[in-house]
């Protein structure tokens, strides 16, 4: 299929993105890799698509003293390449290097799956995982940058905390702490497709950090209540998820506790994080 009609224009500053989407059916657009095919499908008719991808203002990174600010419009590609900094050594990047295949990369965003917000996405478990925030701008000229952290900021399969005429802007994530350990294991029955089960850890003890999230499950990602007791053993993976996501039968989370296994296995070698 084709998609219906619309208009389409470039955006030339952030508040001429935010006055186009006032009151309008228009819609933002970064790398079109997940709209593209929602226009196509005709699961989605706005009237105009607002091209935000060379904003200046969502292609900036800054450098903070505990954290790195990635302008929305940042690529996988651009992280896969390490043509920006990586607060986490090289988690990031191993993440973006393992997101589709190399032309989907090179235009998808980091801000346009978190906004689109599909539960098997990289990007929504590995940011949840690693304690990223998510910078919003509203749509009042000059409001203030809501921060939402993560796991707050997805709501639910394909939803999120923006409004109609809000525009992420960036996402921060934290820097680990010396001696912190990541893990991320994802299943995928082809290389290239999305995840049906995939589980983050972060091990941070200078911040007094565990967190291990579960993704792919066809809602936002879980946090796991006692993130320790199954990395020392004394809850096993299928317990640990049964007690996060008590909706879902053990039987539906078989995959997930495969991936959450190999994911334990793999923190237990991997090397510490250095600043
Ligand atoms: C064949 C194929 C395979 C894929 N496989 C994977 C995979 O294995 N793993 C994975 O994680 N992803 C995968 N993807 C999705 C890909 O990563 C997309 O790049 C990503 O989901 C969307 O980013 P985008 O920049 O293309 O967003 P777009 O498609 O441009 O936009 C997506 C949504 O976000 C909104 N939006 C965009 N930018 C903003 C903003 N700044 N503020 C507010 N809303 C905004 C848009 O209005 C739209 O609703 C795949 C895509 C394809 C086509």
């Amino acid at each position: 299929m084709k998609p219906a009609l619309f208009d389409f224009a470039v955006a030339q500053s952030l508040t001429d993105a935010q006055s186009a989407l006032r009151g309008e059916q228009n819609k933002l657009v970064s790398g079109n890799q997940s709209l593209g095919p929602m226009l196509n499908l005709r699961l989605t008719r706005p009237a105009g698509l607002i091209d935000v991808s060379l904003l200046p203002e969502l292609r900036v990174v800054e450098e903070h003293e505990d954290n790195i600010r990635f302008g929305a419009a940042i690529t996988h590609a651009e992280v896969e390449d390490g043509a920006v900094p990586d607060p986490t050594g090289h988690w990031m990047r191993d993440a973006a290097a393992n997101i589709a295949y190399r032309a989907v990369r090179n235009r998808g965003t980091i801000g346009g799956s978190l906004a689109h917000a599909d539960p098997a996405a990289d990007w929504v478990i590995v940011m949840t995982g690693l304690c990223a925030t998510a910078l919003v701008r509203g749509a009042e000229t000059n409001a203030p940058l809501r921060t939402i952290p993560m796991e707050e900021f997805i709501t639910g399969p394909y939803s999120t905390a923006l409004g109609p005429e809000d525009i992420l802007t960036a996402v921060e994530v934290p820097k680990p702490g010396v001696g912190a350990r990541w893990a991320y294991w994802k299943y995928t029955r082809q290389v290239g497709e999305f995840a049906k089960a995939s589980a983050a850890i972060l091990v941070d003890p200078s911040k007094s950090r565990t967190r291990i999230a579960i993704g792919a499950l066809g809602r936002q990602p879980a946090l796991l209540l006692n993130p320790d007791a199954v990395l020392d053993g004394t809850q096993s993976p299928i317990e640990a998820l049964s007690e996060a996501i008590p909706d879902q039968p053990a039987t539906a989370l078989h995959l997930h506790a495969v991936a959450l296994t190999r994911a334990i296995e793999q923190i237990k070698v991997a090397k510490e994080f250095s600043a």
